[in-house]
């Protein structure tokens, strides 16, 4: 499957605001962003003046590199929350929190949804007691996302699960650490998704 190879402290910098792209290293004085937190090459430290166009490009950039998409697969997001009731841009930002890799993310199994996505395609999780190996599987309320017996000695986890207090799990979530599991207590609203994304441009981006 495709997916970006690249530098991804680039996409920071490119961005001007700290995606959190590579788990740990993100919160240590290590942070490329934190270091040179200008875009990066010849030009980077100029600054220029956007359109209205470029300012809605790079809002729908932000949110599609910190869920980890490419465009084909971001745009049909875009597109399924289109056609569904209530406000696009709240449904997009619902499509893309109810991905089985973020929520692992979420609760804190794994350090950055990159490794979220990994870890799901590498089995380690179940769905209501089910295997699911579906990055993008869509999860409901009620759903229990659990580890499975065999990979609760995976050290990428332990070390996620460890590291978990610096980012806090959302409210929305329920995380029994003990059981190696966590619930989706209900689903997030608006204020309680916390990205600092303005949606609207992006819904305006895809209106063209
Ligand atoms: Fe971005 Fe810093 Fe993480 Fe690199 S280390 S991905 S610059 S937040």
């Amino acid at each position: 499957m495709a997916r970006y190879r690249e530098a991804y402290c680039r996409l920071c910098r490119a961005e001007g605001i700290k995606l959190f792209l590579k788990g740990d290293r993100c919160y240590s004085d290590k942070c490329a962003f934190e270091r040179r937190g200008y875009v990066p090459g010849e030009h980077g430290q100029t600054r220029k003046k956007q359109s209205d166009y470029g300012i809605q490009l790079r809002e729908k950039q932000k949110l599609k590199r910190m869920s980890g998409l490419l465009e084909k697969q971001f745009k049909g997001y875009f597109e399924k929350a289109d056609r569904q009731k209530g406000v696009t841009g709240t449904n997009l930002l619902l499509l893309l929190e109810k991905r089985l890799d973020n929520m692992v993310y979420r609760m804190g199994f794994a350090n950055s949804r990159n490794e979220a996505r990994q870890l799901v395609r590498h089995c380690h999780f179940l769905v209501n007691g089910k295997r699911v190996t579906i990055p993008s599987f869509q999860v409901k309320v009620g759903d229990v996302i659990q580890v499975t017996e065999k990979s609760r000695k995976v050290t990428r986890i332990l070390d996620a699960m460890e590291t978990v207090a610096r980012r806090s799990v959302p409210q929305w979530l329920e995380l029994d650490k003990g059981a190696f599991s966590g619930m989706v207590k209900a689903l997030p609203s608006r204020e309680e998704l916390t990205m600092p994304i303005q949606e609207q441009l992006i819904v305006e981006f895809y209106s063209k």
